[in-house]
């Protein structure tokens, strides 16, 4: 399984926001402006077939409209499946509306995609891949997911922006690799990891490999500065292959 790390910064920072591409086809989260950005690493965005979203915050599924508008310019009618969290369809119409008028139905009709919404913990077998969802904590916002993708063997977790709960070390514990929340420099709060909470999370899985994600400037420079070993600080499309 290869997983690149397309984004890995806050709304605020310069880096690309949190987004992932597993196996160039699997993205999980669409944040505001990654379907370009997907474009200027020269990745085809008409094979991405499976999207994984982990909570309706902009800075995660905006760039959806911008998706399935490049799939339909293209007259691409591949299959795209969107496994989601509940209220996603409702959200993404209102999102049209407001951007693109009257394009909504248009769009659907002429593309080829399936939502999958759902509100709690979940398991959908896409072709070799298990994809797992498990509720996360992430302020008010509900429902919130992490995801663990199975694959040969293999596995990797994404947090999506959660605080530091018993979901996390789960999905860490049945992970390889784990990609989590890391938006703040010292503790983290109700909606979010900081760099403190994923330190102990290093130290008490010394054998996992942990992947930094959703930072603010300041938080990666925090962890460039006080490097830990099994900690990765990822710098622009950083490749992982497991
Ligand atoms: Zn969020």
């Amino acid at each position: 399984m290869k997983i690149n790390i397309i984004g890995s910064g806050s709304i605020g920072s310069g880096v690309m926001s949190a987004s992932y591409l597993i196996d160039d086809h699997i993205l999980v989260d669409v944040p505001n402006g990654v379907i370009k950005y997907l474009k200027h690493l020269n990745y085809d965005i008409l094979h991405i077939d499976t999207i994984l979203i982990t909570h309706l915050h902009g800075d995660h599924f905006f760039d959806l409209p911008f998706l399935m508008l490049g799939k339909y310019f293209n007259h691409d009618k591949t299959l795209m499946k969107v496994i989601c969290p509940y209220g996603t369809v409702r959200k993404l119409k209102y999102l049209f509306r407001l951007g693109f008028p009257y394009d909504f139905r248009k769009v659907m009709n002429s593309i080829n995609i399936e939502f999958i919404e759902h509100k709690s913990r979940s398991h959908t077998q896409l072709g070799e891949y298990l994809i797992e969802s498990r509720n996360v904590k992430h302020g008010k916002i509900k429902p919130a997911f992490g995801y663990v993708v199975h694959k040969e063997g293999k596995k990797v977790g994404f947090s999506g922006d959660s605080k530091y709960c018993p979901s996390i070390d789960k999905i860490v514990e049945d992970s390889d690799v784990s990609i989590l929340d890391m938006s703040l420099k010292a503790e983290g709060n109700n909606s979010h990891m900081g760099y403190l909470d994923i330190k102990d999370i290093c130290n008490k899985y010394k054998e996992k490999t942990i992947i930094a994600s959703h930072m603010h400037n300041s938080a990666r420079e925090v962890a460039l500065n006080n490097p830990i070993s099994n900690l990765i600080i990822p710098s622009e499309n950083y490749e992982i292959n497991l």
